[in-house]
């Protein structure tokens, strides 16, 4: 098996997981990895992740340009902004499970950072999140944005949409995703009571320990 076919099994087998444990519902979100040549494999357009199929999965030139399978998600330009702006990412993980949404509807009093450093492992695996602004569907604005703030972030949230999250592998986004999503519940779980984030001491010794 290539590792294009390996990676099109790949994405199919975590698209199901994503679905069966609701993290992706309907014909929402979006999944890619990198190719070795610099094109992407990304889930296809009306697709629902939970009933992919391998052949139809998207391969797509860094420019945009469909090579092979089904016509890419109408989301597959900010995939692209992220693997331009980030050499070392692999793979993207956009869906809009419902906790990070609802963050991303919140009122926050700063957009650089939009969700307390609750545990180790969020700093860890997500690190900040910063809120971009909201855009129209298939704005191609988005992509300057995504573009810009995935210099310096794996992780950021659309604002009234939901999370784009990289990493070196698709296990790896997803992992991230996962951690986020759960931060976003405990966030919420807490509520109104005086939570006790990590202090900047707590969160500059987890990055010395385990940089990314
Ligand atoms: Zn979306």
């Amino acid at each position: 098996m290539t590792a294009e076919q390996k990676s099109r099994e790949k994405i199919v087998r975590i698209g199901g997981q994503l679905y069966q444990r609701q993290l992706a519902h309907g014909s929402a979100g979006n999944l890619s990895i990198r190719l070795e040549d610099g094109s992407i494999l990304v889930t296809p357009t009306n697709s629902s992740l939970g009933f992919l199929e391998p052949a139809r999965i998207s391969r797509v030139s860094p420019a945009g340009e469909l090579i092979s399978g089904d016509p890419p998600s109408k989301e597959a330009f900010f995939h692209l902004a992220v693997y331009e702006a980030r050499p070392s990412a692999g793979a993207v993980v956009h869906l809009h499970s419902t906790y990070s949404v609802a963050i991303s509807c919140l009122c926050h009093e700063q957009d650089e950072d939009v969700l307390p450093p609750l545990t180790a492992y969020q700093v860890m695996r997500v690190g900040k999140l910063p809120l971009l602004k909201y855009f129209r569907p298939g704005d191609r604005a988005l992509a300057e944005a995504v573009r810009q703030s995935s210099r310096t972030n794996s992780a950021m949230l659309l604002a009234n949409h939901g999370p784009v999250v990289s990493g070196k592998t698709i296990e790896e986004a997803m992992y991230a995703y996962e951690e986020l999503e759960e931060a976003a519940k405990l966030f919420f779980l807490i509520g109104e009571r005086k939570a006790n984030p990590l202090t900047a001491q707590a969160i500059a010794e987890i990055n010395k320990f385990f940089p990314n």
